[in-house]
């Protein structure tokens, strides 16, 4: 079985700053994830609020920082992890799909994964139409009409990416006003986007691919079908917990990992940090939550060993 000092478990903003942060420390740090590094980072398309970069993608930042981490951690990608066991103090075994470990900490940074509406449609036509992530899936409807869902920074972001990448689009929100901050709200306006106030997605229809969508008003009561192309469903995460969960992992009552100031949860040498636990979602934040993430499994480690 490989020993470590540290696994981090997911590679997001979150977890690749725990590499870099535990690498640098002089701990041997291995990263698995489930899919390829960068988790929700890869979707964001556009970030303005990144400190020292005007502008830059979400991809990019990952390219960077996966170089980065690189330096300091092993990353094994398409790698699950299936279940953490305790089996004495800062002795921990991870086993994913792949192989069994040993570590003296875990920081878990497993993110979050987006929130279904439910609506009659909405699975039938996933990959279909039906999609979550502007940035993946966007390109694929160039030229064509699509309808985004939510009020949140997620929905207004991805319109903005997609207007921008041509397609026509129209936002559907359930109440007569954005969550969305007010810069965001600001360009919608600019670009004159169609709204759909206080409307919800009754049904999604279609045959081999989506054509067409049923919007309630909640105000007048009043459906109408329009035809669609695509639709972006953006409304909101739920944490992925279940690893955290079935070994003992305290969370609040959404779901979200519970962690003090220095990023510990309530079973020694778990730490935790980025989405998963809450709080403010920003790719910043991740980062400082990550590095002292990693700094807390340092000193723990230093002080028992
Ligand atoms: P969010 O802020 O939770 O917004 C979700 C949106 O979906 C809300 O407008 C909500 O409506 C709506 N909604 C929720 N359930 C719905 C349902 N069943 N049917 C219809 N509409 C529904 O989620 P998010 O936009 O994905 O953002 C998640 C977090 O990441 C937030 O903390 C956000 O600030 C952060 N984020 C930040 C940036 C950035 O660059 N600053 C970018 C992306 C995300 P109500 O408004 O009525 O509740």
């Amino acid at each position: 079985m490989d020993e470590y000092d540290v696994i981090i478990i997911g590679s997001g903003p979150a977890g690749l700053t725990a590499g870099i942060y535990a690498g640098r420390q002089g701990l041997k740090t291995l990263i698995l994830e489930k899919q390829l590094a960068g988790g929700a980072g890869l979707m964001v398309p556009n970030m303005e609020n990144y400190p020292g970069f005007e502008l830059i993608t979400g991809k990019l930042l990952i390219d960077y920082t996966k170089k980065q981490a690189l330096k300091y951690a092993k990353i094994n990608e398409m790698e699950e992890v299936k279940k953490l066991e305790i089996m004495g103090e800062h002795e921990i075994k991870v086993s994913s799909q792949k192989a069994e470990y040993k570590t003296k900490s875990v920081i878990l940074c497993t993110g979050t994964t987006h929130r279904k509406l439910n609506a009659p449609g909405e699975e039938e036509f996933l990959g279909r139409g039906v999609f979550y992530c502007a940035v993946c899936d966007g390109p694929l409807f160039m030229g064509k009409r699509i309808l985004v869902v939510g009020g949140g920074n997620t929905a207004i972001q991805g319109a903005l990416y997609l207007d921008t990448i041509g397609s026509y689009i129209a936002v559907a929100h359930r109440r007569d006003e954005l969550r969305a901050e007010k810069y965001l709200q600001d360009k919608l306006k600019e670009k004159d986007i169609a709204m759909f106030w206080n409307s919800v997605v009754d049904e999604i229809k279609g045959e081999m691919f989506v054509k067409s969508v049923v919007l309630l008003n909640k105000k007048t009561n009043e459906k109408k079908e329009y035809p669609i192309d695509g639709i972006f469903i953006a409304v909101g995460d739920m944490p992925s917990n279940n690893i955290a969960k079935d070994i003992g992992v305290e969370t609040d009552k959404s779901g979200y990992i519970i962690t003090d100031k220095g990023q510990k949860t309530n079973i020694t040498g778990i730490y935790s940090a980025g989405d998963i636990t809450g709080g403010v979602n920003q790719w910043v934040v991740a980062c400082g939550e990550g590095a002292v993430a990693a700094l807390s499994a340092y000193d723990d480690i230093m002080r028992t060993s």
